[in-house]
């Protein structure tokens, strides 16, 4: 048997349907960025986990809420336990949830991708500008929500490569860090635990985030480049790849704690 999870597609209200059907028309709204959505790591095993569930499925109730979809949320959780049931243990899935605007809800299922694991042992990090296209210029962009218009998030990751890194943290007009295009940042220093304020800021509340919170204590204070490169250490959150240790930032190398990073990684996956 492949031990790998089979990758699997499900539609809002009509089920499973093959992996690779074409399941959004060709102009939906979705295309176009008008919509959300949200991924998730599930474990698998008998019965497979899909870690925080409740806490991705408020979030996304939030960002439908937000951009004004209707929410199913027992539709939700009936599709994503019929999409989750068969991943083998000893495995991760990555699952996918999409709403668009024509309220065309799409889930998808399949093998959390080996860029993303490799993620799990650090990442090269540069800083870029985000400008002015904030949430106090510009709340009306909801750049706090995960709505599905990620055309800024994903050219930072294209710029990101181009200059020989693996990811990106996004700086506000006054040289502050706001997060990463799809991580919260953590840092140590003085022996406690810090992220980026978020309120009234281009930063998306992270679930992984809110767990490390609850385990560790994290405080928000505001935060330059430079408090990083003094720092004991700087991780990235996110629902896949954990606690991604960052490795370097703008070139210069931040120190890797093999050590706090196990603990954190433990919590970040839902281990
Ligand atoms: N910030 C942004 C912009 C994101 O897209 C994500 C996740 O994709 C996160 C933070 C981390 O959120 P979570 O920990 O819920 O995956």
């Amino acid at each position: 048997m492949d031990p790998r999870p089979r990758p699997r597609t499900a539609v809002l209200g009509a089920g499973e349907v093959p992996w690779d059907s074409p399941v959004a028309p060709a102009d939906d709204a979705g295309l176009r960025g008008d919509g959300c959505f949200e991924t998730l790591l599930v474990h698998g095993g008998d019965p497979a986990r899909t870690v925080r569930l409740e806490e991705h499925l408020d979030r996304f109730a939030r960002g439908a809420g937000q951009v004004g979809i209707p929410f199913d949320r027992a539709g939700w959780v009936a599709l994503v336990r019929s999409l989750t049931g068969d991943v083998p243990a000893g495995t991760e899935a990555a699952l996918r949830l999409s709403l668009s605007r024509s309220e065309l809800g799409v889930a998808t299922l399949r093998p959390v991708p080996a860029t993303v694991r490799a993620g799990r042992d650090g990442v090269h990090v540069v800083t870029l500008a985000r400008g002015t296209s904030t949430v106090p210029d510009a709340p009306w962009l909801l750049t706090a929500a995960k709505t599905s218009s990620y055309a800024v998030n994903s050219a930072a990751l294209r710029e990101a490569r181009r200059r020989g890194a693996e990811d990106a943290l996004f700086l506000d007009a006054a040289g502050e860090v706001l997060e990463a295009p799809t991580a919260n940042l953590l840092w140590r220093a003085q022996g406690r635990w810090w992220t980026p304020p978020q309120a009234g800021r281009a930063v998306l509340p992270g679930t992984t985030l809110a767990a490390v919170t609850a385990r560790f204590g994290v405080q928000e204070r505001a935060c330059r480049p430079g408090d990083l490169l003094r720092a004991e250490g700087a991780w990235l959150l996110s629902s896949l790849r954990g606690a991604a240790p960052v490795r370097s930032l703008d070139g210069t190398p931040l120190p890797v704690a093999a050590t706090l990073t196990g603990a954190l990684q433990r919590t970040a996956l839902g281990l």
